[in-house]
């Protein structure tokens, strides 16, 4: 464990959070002070927000707040709302946040949380979101039928989540959710996992802590809060990649990722934006709050940019991303070769078999299959996609 101060300059940090007795808030002021930095902890709901054309402004306890260098939101799930407007106004006053304030909205939601993972190749059960009560018995049969998870959209310690082993069952409980206005998923039940789940803590680009939960007794949830029994593993790669994608994806730098093991490997439940540091730092023994200040040090002077935004400035070039087939001429050519450069394309990053190969060189080499991420000249870029088409032939 490291407990000296290794930033090069201290920072002024504000902890949101509505309870400051909290362990993984105490974890995180500790570890933040133990390393240089002033570290307060804020409540949430003690902000007003104002906003304006020029001055948009934050009060503490009505009193104008003085801009910190960087906030952690730890926002529970009954203050979702008011606590990512707070997150969004230190945003736009340019104060730093760990986890930008668009990421917690979309982690806090199931569906749309599940939505942002689909078809970026991330294992995740299958789930339906209906409405019309004619759609539930589809439903149930296209997710696997019974037994069949129903869960809260907006659920957390697995309250809201049901295992209905019978149609009748779970018909029933939809129709009651539905009667009610409530939100739900309709999950296929994955039966392999035997109530044991993982969960993954993510901070940057790495796993730096993994426990294993298991549900007690009947009990299919394997919640802490649920009674789950906690353990240190060891995550398989396969696993460790899909977590930190998964985190990626949502835009959160801080996340703990849930995971189940199904019969295809591993396949994500929920990505929390504010995890709890207890039961994981316990049982595994890591420093995860010192983990994380020193990843913000780290990440400061990174703003949040949006990249479309920025490059609306520079008109006729766009960010794009395009497949390499055996067809597009640019498979097995060096990258200098590609005479991509010339026509004004750069290459940000290649993915490969769900790798990423960051600034590839000019010597790298594309195979089909790659899929590169450009940035460049919209005319040619859309060229390149258009040469991707099979050409039409005259002939039958
Ligand atoms: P919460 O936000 O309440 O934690 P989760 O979606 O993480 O909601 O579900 C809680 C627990 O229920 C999980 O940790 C897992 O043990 C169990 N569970 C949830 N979904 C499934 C599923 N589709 N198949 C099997 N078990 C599940
Ligand atoms: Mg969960």
């Amino acid at each position: 464990m490291r407990r000296f101060c290794e930033s090069e300059t201290a920072m002024k940090i504000v902890i949101l959070s509505r309870n400051s007795r909290s362990y993984s808030t105490r974890r995180l002021q500790a570890a933040g002070r133990a390393r240089g930095h002033t570290v307060r902890i804020l409540d949430t709901l003690k902000f007003g927000i104002y906003v304006d054309r020029e001055n948009p402004q934050l009060t503490y306890a009505s009193r104008p707040m003085v801009n910190p260098d960087a906030i952690i939101p730890r926002i529970g799930s009954s203050i979702t709302f008011f606590g990512t407007a707070v997150v969004r106004q230190f945003e736009r006053m340019g104060v730093f946040s760990l986890n930008p304030s668009f990421a917690i909205s979309a982690a806090r939601d199931k569906l749309r949380c599940l939505q942002a993972l689909s078809r970026q190749g991330i294992g995740m059960p299958p789930a339906a979101f209906i409405r019309s009560r004619k759609d539930i018995l589809q439903a149930i049969e296209r997710v696997g039928g019974t037994p069949v998870i129903i869960k809260l959209l907006e659920g957390t310690q697995g309250i809201g989540v049901i295992l209905a082993d019978e149609l009748k069952m779970a018909e029933a409980i939809i129709e009651t959710f539905q009667s009610t206005k409530q939100n739900i998923l309709v999950q296929k039940f994955v039966s392999e996992s035997k109530g044991k789940d993982i969960r993954a803590l993510v901070v940057g680009d790495r796993v730096v802590a993994t426990i294993s939960r298991s549900a007690v007794g009947q009990e299919f949830r394997s919640n802490v809060h649920r009674g789950g029994l906690t353990e240190s593993v060891e995550l398989a790669p396969s696993y460790e990649r899909t977590a930190v994608r998964a985190a990626k994806l949502i835009g959160l730098r801080v996340a703990g990722v849930d995971m189940l093991e199904g019969p295809e490997g591993p396949v994500v439940m929920e990505v929390n934006s504010s995890p709890g540091l207890k039961g994981i730092e316990k049982a595994t023994g890591v420093d995860i709050a010192n983990e994380i200040i020193q990843h913000l040090e780290e990440t400061l002077h990174f703003k949040d940019i949006d990249v479309r935004q920025r490059l609306g400035l520079a008109q006729g070039y766009v960010i794009a991303e395009i497949m390499v087939n055996p067809r597009s001429g640019l498979a097995n050519k060096e990258l200098k070769e590609t005479g991509l450069r010339a026509q004004e394309i750069t290459v940000l990053s290649i993915e490969r078999d769900g790798n990423v190969i960051p600034n590839p060189s000019g010597s790298h080499r594309i195979l089909s299959g790659d899929l590169l991420l450009c940035y460049g000249n919209r005319v040619h870029l859309m060229n390149l996609v258009a040469k991707r088409r099979p050409k039409r032939s005259g002939k039958k």
